[in-house]
């Protein structure tokens, strides 16, 4: 098994041990915390995309489903509007019944996309997640 050029393979569970423990430590701040490790990681991935928005959108919801984040896709994308479901995540799977949204990694590489496919930088939120009972994790961008 040998990951892409660029990345390490860890278990979720892994990433979602350290999340819990963070959390412990921190509480609600820990989300955003997570957030911008995806946010660091999303700004790699969005800097080699070329193409209009929604290519680049396609291209990024792409490579996630192909390293394991997840079944991605895309719900609706305007210049200031970013809508993405997630089936399957495995941050959710590996943390666990929870009771609210817990793929801030996700939702941090997805804030790293909206940087660069609208028109105006916007934050997301995670309005569904597989780990609190929602069929599909579900991110939105707010104004
Ligand atoms: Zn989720």
């Amino acid at each position: 098994m040998t990951p892409p050029p660029g990345y390490i393979l860890i278990r979720p569970e892994t990433l979602a041990g350290v999340q819990k423990a963070v959390e412990a430590a921190l509480g609600t701040s820990a989300a955003e915390c997570l957030a911008a490790g995806g946010r660091a990681g999303g700004a790699v991935a969005t800097a080699a995309l070329q193409g209009d928005a929604a290519s680049r959108a396609q291209r990024l919801l792409s490579a996630g489903r192909e390293i394991g984040w997840g079944d991605f896709a895309l719900e609706r994308l305007t210049p200031t509007t970013l809508v993405v479901t997630v089936a399957g995540s495995p941050f959710a799977r590996a943390y666990g019944a929870a009771s609210g949204p817990v793929c801030h990694l996700t939702r941090g590489v997805l804030e790293a996309l909206a940087a660069t496919v609208l028109a105006t930088p916007a934050r997301l939120v995670e309005t569904a997640c597989a780990a609190t009972g929602a069929a599909v994790c579900r991110f939105e961008s707010v104004a």
